[in-house]
């Protein structure tokens, strides 16, 4: 993505005490230990995935929406509709850490019962990366499809077509549990870019990659700070008209079928900072389709058979989605996290403000 060698520059920190140090943040603006160890676990492993855009970078964020009560600390998922097999959960803006983890596990316990659950989920506070939860219900072996949409933020993505935004970066996510191995996970957002690599490149003051974004105009442009300085811009969809479709379809089930709310001026809040997610999940047990057995056996020779492709010329691999992610964990388990200056300055500056003594801060290395 973001290139270029007179960008600001960036630190490296240990995984553990970049996880301390989120969870400090947390406890010390008012969370429980539980609250603050899944927020962290969520954060730090994004980070370690390569999902700097969806990692400790949102913690300046999160504490904003504390303090403003966008976000409130210490909630549960509550469920507001049960038809056994079809349930709907009300989020009430808590952590999403806590309210999608507690939605899958609700979730989960219903597939392994029923064959399948469909969830809604509404009305929760950033959910993060999403195939987090499609990791949690394929450790359970079963398959999920996630469609996600967000209001209250203002908006980002143009439709197909458009030359001024119109909902956010929609993002969806299935991911398919294999046996004795690491599962299939496709998980993006349904925008060219997820915003948050469009703030890491604001933040890193570099040019992003052509064909990305627009200006106001709907002229294409590779400045990120279109989408921080008026007149602003937008992000394009990925894909043309069928990621723009995908888009569109992720407002419809996340927003209206769940009974969460589309991304419209009804639900767009003026100063533009709120972020609720709304979500459509369905979760299915193998075992009531084709069978476990069966599932498992086509799985492995389907992945096999597609990874058994001659590369393209340039390409050393054919990767499975997934697979990239975890290889930069590996690197970054071992050579530690790399933060861009520009975030780290706001971590410090959001752990000053929930008045954590600078011994809890972490030290960090150049990379
Ligand atoms: P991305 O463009 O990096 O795409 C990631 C997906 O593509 C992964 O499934 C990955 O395994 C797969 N992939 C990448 N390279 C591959 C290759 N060479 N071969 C095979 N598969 C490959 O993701 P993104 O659009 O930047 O999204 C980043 C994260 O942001 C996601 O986790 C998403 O859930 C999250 N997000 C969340 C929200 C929200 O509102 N909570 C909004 C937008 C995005």
């Amino acid at each position: 993505m973001a290139g270029g060698k007179d960008g600001v520059g960036e630190v490296r920190i240990k995984p553990a005490e970049l996880h301390a140090f989120t969870m400090a943040i947390c406890r010390a603006d008012g969370s429980s230990a539980e609250e603050a160890k899944l927020v962290a676990d969520h954060l730090v492993l994004a980070n370690l995935f390569g999902h700097d855009s969806h990692g400790v970078g949102m913690m300046p964020s999160y504490i904003q929406n504390t303090t403003t009560g966008r976000c409130t600390r210490n909630h549960h998922a509550k469920i507001i509709k049960d038809n056994g097999a079809v349930i709907v959960i009300d989020g009430g803006a808590g952590y999403g850490q806590v309210i999608a983890k507690e939605a899958m596990d609700i979730g989960i316990e219903r597939a392994k019962k029923n064959g399948v659950c469909v969830v809604g989920l509404t009305n929760s506070h950033h959910i993060g990366r999403i195939g987090h939860w499609a990791e949690q219900c394929a450790r359970a072996g079963l398959v999920s499809t996630h469609w996600v949409n967000v209001h209250g933020h203002k908006s980002l993505v143009a439709p197909f077509g458009g030359a001024e935004p119109r909902f956010t970066t929609n993002p969806y996510c299935t991911a398919v549990p294999r046996k004795g191995k690491e599962p299939i996970v496709l998980d993006f957002a349904t925008s060219q870019v997820a915003m948050g690599k469009v703030r890491v490149a604001n933040n890193k003051k570099v040019q992003m990659e052509e064909g990305l974004l627009i200006d106001s105009k709907g002229n294409p442009t590779t400045d990120p700070g279109v989408m921080y300085n008026p007149p602003f811009g937008a992000i394009l969809p990925f894909g043309l008209h069928k990621g723009g479709g995908l888009a569109v379809i992720c407002d419809l089930l996340a927003g209206a079928l769940t009974g969460g709310r589309t991304h419209s001026p009804r639900t767009i809040k003026k100063d533009g900072h709120d972020i609720i997610n709304n979500m459509l999940s369905i979760i299915i047990d193998p075992a009531a389709m084709g069978g476990t057995e069966f599932f498992e056996d086509e799985v492995e020779t389907f992945i096999t058979w597609v990874k058994s492709a001659k590369p393209q010329p340039g390409v050393k691999e054919v990767l499975a989605p997934g697979e990239p992610e975890r290889a930069r964990r590996a690197d970054r388990e071992k050579n530690g996290v790399p933060i861009d200056t520009t975030t780290w300055q706001q971590l410090v500056e959001v752990a000053r403000k929930v008045r954590l003594n600078d011994t809890d801060i972490p030290h960090t290395v150049a990379a």
